[in-house]
């Protein structure tokens, strides 16, 4: 199933170059009151939603995706975890340009360990991206994003895809400079999930994906999932080693070679295999 959030708070079911409005699933998540349950409220309930949504499919309105402003999958996340340095071809980019590295030691992944980015940072597809600092270099990772759905502490690879609700293509975007990766990939806009959600039952190996990123039509990243470093499920058990993974976190498993800058006005096309493709605009506010 394919699950996206668009316009204001709608839900709906993609299918093709269509979504059918399964806003009325939405009734069934509880109503809740401050203190607020950490994690999202939608994922936590993903199995009741669709289930709700199915049961609505057939006559639910049909509309048009072209028509549609479409917004992260996920809303409330506790957190985004990123994973640095996870394609081999990317920390040979990094090693060789001091944009990149910026005269600091580039780690292994296994010892640099997961950062995290802002929650503020998300923002859907059709939100865009608007770059801050003028005068700084900014860039796109293209990375295949995993999103939490049971939650766990020190999962085992061998258990590790219990725990994803579903897939989506994440932009990790990159300010260059010389402060912490957290700081610098936190802006506003800097995280972008999308186009939709596609549940796990719909990718059988999450480790054997195309992934590729075009600028204005120009091809910039083009990779598999197969190269990277640490795998799907082993990213899930060493960052379960820091925290409880949640309901609606989000993993950005990390991007492969061809980062390279993006400016106001560009429009960057991000495809990953069996989830879809999402257009991007880049702006400056
Ligand atoms: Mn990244």
């Amino acid at each position: 199933m394919k699950i996206c959030r668009y316009n204001e708070d709608r839900l709906g079911l993609v299918e093709g170059d269509h979504l059918r409005d399964v806003s009325a699933a939405l009734e069934k998540l509880p109503a809740v009151r401050w203190p607020l349950p950490v994690g999202d409220l939608l994922i936590t309930h993903l199995d009741e939603v669709c289930a709700a949504a199915a049961a609505l499919r057939e006559k639910a309105p049909v509309v048009p995706l072209a028509e549609v402003r479409l917004n992260s999958p996920v809303a409330n996340p506790s957190k985004i975890i990123g994973a640095p340095v996870n394609y081999q071809l990317h920390i040979d980019e990094a090693l060789r340009d001091v944009d990149l590295h910026q005269n600091r030691k580039v780690l292994t992944i296994e010892t640099a360990g997961p950062f995290l980015k802002s929650v503020s940072s998300l923002v859907g597809p059709g939100d865009g991206v608007s770059l801050g600092f003028p005068d700084r270099r900014h860039d796109h990772e293209v990375e295949l994003a995993v999103v939490i759905g049971k939650p766990g502490r020190h999962i085992p690879r061998e258990r590790a895809l219990e725990h994803i609700a579903g897939y989506a293509i994440g932009l990790d975007m990159t300010v260059r400079g010389p402060e912490d990766r957290s700081a610098r990939k936190s802006l506003d806009t800097y995280s972008v999930l999308g186009p939709w959600l596609v549940t796990a039952d719909e990718i059988a190996d999450p480790n054997v994906l195309d992934l590729e990123i075009l600028v204005n039509g120009e091809v910039r990243q083009k990779s598999n999932t197969s190269r990277l470093i640490l795998d799907v499920q082993r990213c899930i058990e060493f960052f379960s080693s820091f925290y409880t993974l949640r309901p609606g976190d989000i993993i950005m498993t990390g991007t492969p070679e061809g980062v390279a800058p993006v400016d106001p006005g560009d429009v960057m096309t991000a495809r990953i295999e069996g989830i879809g493709q999402m257009d991007v605009r880049v702006r400056r506010d």
